[in-house]
């Protein structure tokens, strides 16, 4: 992924200014052929006449680049925001010039936050890690632009989302006539982003159905509720019981229902997969309206043990060919990054976690995500599940989330 060079950088949201830490793009090109990968949603990288003209001329370019005349700019000293049409990222270049992508010294989202010191028709002049950097005028505005049309979900109303057959992966889903539902942060500071919160279990008829564990029709690499070498899992398990009685589904989606109010509040936008004891929606119908609608997936659970071992992620299994599938493949690594901030946010407010904090697993929700998606325990048959103790959940989890996104 191209961000992730300027991942720190860019997920801050707010710049700092005046920084006496130079940036490590300015005057370093390394990257030219990565940074050129990344043409969806920034400026046009250019015509093929253009390219082929510059693959001619490369060097001579390259001097003419770095020596680019700047424009005249009017001298302003204002804040401006990072604007796209599709909430993509825009570059940020060292001279005035978009003939190939050897100046581009950073990558910034959309709604990033900048000050301006020069303005002309095409440029505009702004200050990065406190020096002069350049970005296209189209790209940038005075006015904050609206968080929600960078999310994920910028194209849904709020209120309920159904599984669109059309959908990649949704031919695998069995049970889908329910629907979750999408709430709108009303805080002052929206981020941006929107959580799909999917409280385990809890699908009537769930474990009388079987879809296939990975969209290759491949068998299962690790144990678990089905064991390894199985190509077909039930679409939705009934859960475990706790030593006290109460279901897993009851408690999973009560501390939804908190971690909803907790993320609203924060400025997040959230999908709930399902509110009440039961929701018409396999875990291949909740992953696919999560990789639709939502900028991450967290899967709400605990485990079946009897020892109060504490709170651990289930993390992609470090098997060759499981790594190899796609989407496995493109996004192993954000669901495992993602499990890491959770644990890292429960960790921060005191919950007991197990072991390393994860264990590998082969999950059907794993296996069709492609968003950052992950399935929390956070405890087991005997672990307190208290108004206060799932509070206290919710609590490190959305620190877990503001971690993971950088805010
Ligand atoms: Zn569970």
């Amino acid at each position: 992924m191209i961000r992730n060079r300027y991942a720190a950088l860019c997920m801050t949201g707010l710049l700092t200014f005046g920084s006496a830490v130079g940036l490590a793009g300015c005057g370093s090109y390394e990257k030219v052929e990565t940074l050129s990968e990344n043409g969806a949603s920034e400026e046009e990288t250019g015509t093929e006449e253009t390219k082929a003209v510059l693959e001619a001329q490369t060097s001579e370019k390259e001097t003419e680049m770095t020596q680019a005349k700047l424009p005249e700019f009017d001298s302003v000293d204002e804040t401006v925001y990072v604007v796209t049409e599709d909430g993509g990222t825009v570059n940020v270049r060292s001279s005035c010039n978009k003939l190939n992508n050897s100046n581009v010294i950073a990558s910034l989202d959309t709604g990033t936050e900048l000050k301006r010191t020069g303005v002309s028709k095409e440029w505009s002049r702004i200050v990065l890690e406190g020096e002069a950097a350049y970005i296209a005028s189209d790209f940038l505005s005075t006015e904050k632009p609206d968080p929600s049309i960078y999310s994920n979900s910028a194209s849904f109303a709020e209120g309920e989302v159904k599984l669109d057959p059309s959908w990649q992966y949704a031919d695998f889903s069995k049970i889908n006539s329910g629907a979750a539902v999408l709430y709108r942060s009303q805080a002052d500071s929206r981020k941006g982003k929107t959580i799909c919160v999917n409280a385990g279990h809890g699908t009537q008829g769930g474990s009388s159905v079987k879809t296939l564990c990975h969209p290759d029709g491949t068998p299962k690499v690790t144990g678990g509720t089905t064991s390894a070498g199985a190509t077909s899992a039930v679409a939705v398990s009934g859960g475990m019981t706790f030593a006290d009685g109460t279901p897993e589904y009851k408690v999973t989606v009560a501390l939804a229902r908190i971690l909803k109010d907790k993320l609203l509040a924060k400025g997040y936008d959230v999908l709930m997969i399902r509110e009440g004891d039961d929701v018409q929606l396999d875990n291949v119908a909740r992953t696919v309206i999560a990789n639709n609608a939502s900028d991450c997936h967290i899967a709400l659970h605990w485990d079946s043990t009897e020892s109060d071992k504490g709170a651990f992620y289930m993390s992609v299994p470090s098997n060759e060919s499981y790594r190899n599938m796609e989407p496995v493949k493109s996004h192993w690594q954000e669901h495992n990054a993602l499990g890491e901030s959770l644990i890292a946010g429960l960790k921060s407010v005191g919950v007991k976690i197990f072991s390393s904090g994860s264990m590998e697993m082969d999950l059907t929700q794993t296996s069709f995500s492609t968003v950052p998606s992950i399935d929390i325990e956070l405890g087991d048959k005997v672990s307190d599940h208290s108004e206060g103790t799932l509070n206290n959940l919710a609590d490190g989890l959305a620190v877990g989330v503001d971690q993971f996104f950088g805010f």
